[in-house]
């Protein structure tokens, strides 16, 4: 017995399958086929689920977008804040290795210290 093999239509075990549905993979005949704006389906049901899927998709989709905006914001910041933080060891360095002046930071730590 060879029922359910990939090639004969889900309703119709004795019709051979043209296609299959693109959100539960079953195969379907012509005469089952529903034509969708996002691809063929078994049934208007897997239809309608997947243009919500698709929907939801590109929703989520715009709102990786906005998270990858802010997340290059956030390196952009952090290369900054690394920047600022090696700059300042840079100074503390030229100050007590080199007894070099520099601005504010000689002055602050002649205070301070
Ligand atoms: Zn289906
Ligand atoms: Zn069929």
């Amino acid at each position: 017995m060879v029922s359910g093999t990939a090639s004969s239509c889900v309703n119709h075990p004795s019709v051979e399958a043209t296609g299959r549905c693109k959100q539960c993979s079953k195969p379907f005949c012509d005469a089952c086929a529903v034509k969708g704006a996002t691809g063929n389906f078994c049934s208007a049901h897997c239809q309608a689920r997947h243009e919500a899927f698709v929907k939801r998709a590109a929703t989520l989709d715009d709102m990786t977008r906005d998270t990858s905006f802010f997340a290059k914001l956030w390196m952009r910041i952090r290369k900054l804040l690394v920047f600022a933080l090696v700059a300042l060891v840079i100074a503390v360095a030229l100050h007590f290795l080199f007894h070099v002046n520099v601005p504010y930071l000689s002055d602050f730590i002649n205070e301070n210290l």
